[in-house]
C-alpha cells in the first residue's frame, strides 16, 4: 500500500513530481492547491477563499481538511497528496482523519528548495489547465499538447512568491520534526537540482521498495 504525502515549498516541483508518481504507479492523486484554486475560481469575487488564494495566503484549515477528507474517503487504496499538510495543525488533523478511516501513510517526501530557486522557477512557470502539468513558459503544454496554458495569479510577482515561501518555511521544520517522531520518517530530496535529477531521486525510492517485495 502506498500512502504518500509530498511536502515542499512553492517551486519545489511537488506538483510535477506527484503527477509523475501517480501516473507511474497508477495511484490517486490529490493536489490540495489545485482543488483550492478551483474552489476559489467558482466562488464569488468578494469571498474569503478567493481573496486569500489570489494574494498567496494560506487557505483556512477548515477548507483544506474538508478537501482532504473527501478525497481519502473516495480513494480507499493507494494515494498521494501534494501540498498538504502545510502546518503542524494540518499534520495532526491528517493523522486524525487517517485513524478514523483506518489508513496509514507509507512515505513522507520532503522536497527541499531554496528561495532563490523557487523565485527563479515560479516567475517562469505556466500551468496546463487540462492536465495540470506545469513547465517553463511554452505556448502548448509539454505533456498533453493543449494550448490552454496560463500563469498562476500568485506566481506573477516576486513579492507574492517570497511571501508564500517564507510562510511555508516557518512551518516546515515543525512538520519534519512531527514526521520524524510519528513517522513515516521524512525522505529529504534536494529540489534545487534540475527537474530530471529530482525525479530520479524520487523514483529510486519506490523502485527499491518494489524490488524488495519481489
Ligand atoms: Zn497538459
Amino acid at each position: 500500500m502506498l500512502g504518500i504525502i509530498m511536502i515542499g515549498g512553492p517551486g519545489s516541483g511537488k506538483g510535477s513530481n506527484s503527477i509523475r508518481i501517480a501516473e507511474r504507479y497508477d495511484i490517486s492523486r490529490l493536489s490540495v492547491g489545485d482543488s483550492l484554486r478551483a474552489l476559489a475560481e467558482e466562488a464569488s469575487t468578494s469571498s474569503d477563499i478567493r481573496k486569500r488564494i489570489n494574494n498567496g495566503s494560506l487557505a483556512s484549515n477548515e477548507d483544506v481538511n474538508k478537501i482532504v477528507k473527501t478525497f481519502l474517503l473516495k480513494n480507499k487504496e493507494n494515494f498521494i497528496i501534494d501540498g498538504y499538510p502545510r502546518s503542524l495543525e494540518q499534520a495532526k488533523n491528517l493523522t486524525k482523519i487517517l485513524k478514523e478511516i483506518d489508513k496509514k501513510l507509507s512515505h513522507t517526501i520532503m522536497l527541499k528548495v531554496s528561495k532563490e530557486t523557487a523565485i527563479q522557477r515560479l516567475t517562469m512557470r505556466y500551468n496546463c489547465e487540462i492536465c495540470g502539468r506545469s513547465f517553463p513558459h511554452e505556448i502548448r503544454c509539454i505533456n498533453c499538447g493543449s494550448n490552454q496554458v496560463k500563469q498562476r495569479k500568485d506566481d506573477m510577482s516576486n513579492e507574492a512568491i517570497e511571501f508564500r515561501w517564507n510562510q511555508y518555511q516557518n512551518e516546515i521544520d515543525k512538520l519534519v520534526q512531527y514526521y520524524s517522531v510519528y513517522g513515516p520518517n521524512p525522505i529529504t530530496i534536494d529540489a534545487d537540482l534540475d527537474l530530471e535529477s529530482v525525479w530520479s531521486s524520487i523514483d529510486v525510492i519506490f523502485d527499491e521498495e518494489l524490488l524488495s517485495i519481489l
